[in-house]
């Protein structure tokens, strides 16, 4: 017995050495997949009101997989706010400044605390550490997801104040809508102190651009791209001769600010899913969602060049309840809107009258067997018209969205939790539920920078 003990041992002892010996060969390439290294860049995508209802959505009009579906490492996120009376459903403001300073607030709130006290953003962060900024949207640069990572303020709507805010801070760069607030009442902008910001950003530094032409040949480290007066196109509405795509800005933000040998901090919203959410437009929906992703890919793209860039994609809530199939049937036709020319807040419900919206209906939606139940609808829409502007174009979304069986259970957010994905330095630790200011902590220990 005790020889056969002492044999056991021994075998023991060759089989611990062999384990052993695979875990050292083996381990390297573990910790490899998993850097200690800090990132230098981040490049954080939020997609405006984007739940899962929206992803599924772009991934039947496209018609296979998306590019946020690429993502090894996913997880969900929970968006509420502290607010006093909305607890559960929170705005955009409140969301973003929750990802951009860690601190839940109230809705309206720009990087505030409840007491109303300014927070500390990841961007002011960032440039402390000789970081290179920007902000890209689709949206006003002075709307609340942007503004929040670059200007603090108790009211979201005071665009004016966080305009001149954004302006001091000295993000290098600066794309997307919102030009009104830059400009005084005289040259057809907002602003009733009679400043006109664009020059006063010329006398900092910056180069002012606003086409698409201007886009493609800019170069410097201080760049002001102001598209539009009011929010950028939707995407089904965007004349691609003229407007630049959420992704075009996006891969000219990067080249731009990855000339700074400290790394940068970038920010890119798709801001306008939420709008076209609000309005139930399905057709318009899918388009943001796509163009959204097509901006995902050329940030995933340059950083799998690289292994020292944290891209990250989330929402900051879900808007409207979207569901894949309602009204309680069993399906899902988006043939239903597939002849949609334009968008019907922006584009169609300006064109509907009582007496042309039969051909109207036909030529930019592609229906043209309107019932009598549908017909009723509009024409007590466009009674209306006066006191509810939206109520023609609300009314007409929801026949298709009917007809499409997209399912919209409300008109405003919801408390839904909303994906979250990353690839690059501390990615996999994305890969739980987390809560949105998680984000915000997760982004600090990737960079390496102390709270
Ligand atoms: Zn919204």
């Amino acid at each position: 017995m005790r020889f056969s003990a002492k044999r056991s041992v021994g075998l023991l002892v060759i089989l611990l050495t062999v384990v052993s010996l695979t875990l050292t060969a083996v381990l390297p390439a573990v910790q490899a997949a998993t850097p200690s290294a800090p990132a230098k860049n981040v490049i954080l995508l939020i997609g405006d009101g984007m739940g899962y209802g929206h992803m599924t959505l772009g991934r039947i009009v496209k018609g296979g997989a998306l590019t946020m579906d690429s993502f090894t490492y996913n997880g969900t996120v929970s968006t509420y706010p502290n607010d006093p009376v909305e607890k559960w459903v929170t705005d955009s403001a409140a969301a973003a400044t929750a990802i951009a300073t860690g601190v839940k607030t109230y809705n309206a709130a720009i990087s505030v605390d409840v007491n109303k006290q300014p927070v500390k953003t990841i961007l002011e962060t960032a440039q402390e550490k000789g970081k290179a900024t920007g902000l890209v949207t689709t949206t006003r640069i002075t709307h609340a997801t942007p503004a929040a990572f670059a200007a603090h303020n108790a009211d979201r709507d005071a665009e004016n104040e966080i305009a001149v805010d954004m302006l001091n801070h000295k993000v290098n760069v600066l794309f997307g809508g919102g030009k009104r607030h830059f400009l005084p009442k005289d040259l057809g902008g907002k602003r009733e102190d009679g400043k006109n910001l664009i020059e006063e950003a010329k006398k900092m530094g910056y180069k002012f651009i606003e086409t698409k032409e201007d886009l493609q040949k800019v170069s410097g480290d201080k760049v002001l791209g102001l598209f539009k007066s009011s929010h950028l196109s939707y995407e089904i509405d965007r004349d691609p001769a003229k407007e630049p795509s959420l992704a075009e800005m996006t891969k000219k933000a990067i080249e731009l600010l990855s000339k700074d040998k400290d790394g940068f901090f970038l920010m890119v919203e798709g801001g306008r899913i939420d709008h076209a959410s609000h309005g139930h437009d399905t057709a318009t929906v899918a388009k943001d969602v796509l163009a959204f992703d097509e901006a995902v890919k050329v940030a995933l793209d340059y950083a799998k060049n690289r292994k020292d860039t944290l891209v990250i994609v989330t929402a900051d809530h879900e808007t409207g309840g979207l569901s894949i199939g309602g009204y309680g049937e069993y399906n899902f036709n988006p043939a239903a809107f597939k002849g949609q020319k334009n968008s019907f807040e922006d584009v169609i419900a300006a064109k509907l009258t009582a007496d042309n919206y039969k051909d109207i209906f036909a030529e930019y939606v592609g229906i043209n067997d309107l019932t009598l139940d549908e017909r009723i609808t509009l024409l007590s829409a466009f009674k209306v018209k006066e006191t509810n502007p939206y109520a023609a174009a609300n009314a007409a979304a929801d026949i298709v969205s009917r007809r499409a069986y997209a399912g919209w259970t409300s008109g405003g957010h919801t408390g839904n939790d909303v994906p979250v994905m990353a690839y690059g330095p501390y990615a996999e630790e994305f890969a739980k539920h987390l809560d949105n200011t998680d984000l915000n902590k997760l982004m600090y220990k990737a960079y390496g920078f102390q709270k």
